[in-house]
């Protein structure tokens, strides 16, 4: 019985009984798990407010034999993302990127990576407009997830002339050039920023991510590729994203 001891962001909670949850983290050391937590809302609940949700914590915890859910045995608070929790857009922006991360991330693939980027998205919650920081978020994980549309060469016969305002075939998983642009079905337009800023995003080191601006007029065109290629690929509709669009939330 292996026992690991990792930092972890809490994603999703659901109440087992009186005193139990079922969370999901995504950790550091082995990506997202799942685990049953215990012993909580007790008269001294054993873990303070280390459950709620969108927090990151330091957790022990170790497999029970024979089941893929995990026994969480402790979890300590370390961060509490006090600045993400000052707006409702913040916050619906938080629950998108747990929504993103259940949908593009099996359990049990470790990727730092990830763990890097949800933690210092949380952390620029606090910082930068929700809809910036979700927009960065998408291109990101979906290349770490190794879903992001390929963007550089024609993506159905390798062609290096793409137009300046070109277009992501959703099937075929890339941008095309224009001769396959008006042949195959099930194009969308991308615009010259929009194309500019996803491959400034996807081409970045990682670390400056967040310094770089998403041009004005960029956000609802990408906002829509990114969705639609998402809806088509991972075969999910968004449930934060429609409901934030139905609440008339800014992300
Ligand atoms: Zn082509």
């Amino acid at each position: 019985m292996a026992i690991i001891k990792s930092d972890a962001i809490l994603l999703k909670k659901t109440e087992l009984r009186e005193t139990s949850f079922l969370i999901d983290f995504y950790t550091l050391e082995s990506g997202k798990i799942r685990g049953v937590l215990k012993g909580v809302r007790t008269p001294q609940p054993q873990f303070g407010c280390s459950f709620e949700l969108f927090v990151r914590d330091r957790v022990v915890f170790y497999e029970k034999k024979d089941r893929d859910i995990f026994i969480v045995s402790q979890c300590d608070l370390e961060d509490f993302y006090a600045g993400m929790r000052k707006d409702i857009d913040s916050i619906a922006c938080a629950a998108y990127i747990a929504e993103l991360l259940d949908v593009c991330c099996p359990f049990g693939q470790r990727n730092e990576n990830i763990f890097d980027l949800t933690d210092s998205a949380f952390r620029n919650l606090a910082v930068k407009r929700p809809k910036d920081v979700a927009r960065i978020f998408e291109i990101r994980l979906m290349k770490e997830a190794g879903f992001l549309p390929s963007l550089a060469d024609c993506v159905h016969c390798s062609s290096k002339n793409i137009p300046d305002n070109a277009k992501i075939n959703i099937k075929g998983g890339g941008i095309v050039c224009e001769d396959c642009g008006n042949r195959l079905p099930g194009n969308i337009f991308v615009k010259k920023e929009t194309l500019g800023f996803m491959k400034k995003v996807a081409g970045d080191d990682g670390i400056g991510i967040w310094d770089i601006t998403v041009p004005a007029g960029v956000d609802a065109e990408l906002s829509g590729i990114m969705k639609n290629f998402m809806n088509f690929h991972l075969d999910r509709r968004f449930k934060t994203s429609e409901f934030m669009i139905q609440a008339g939330l800014d992300i």
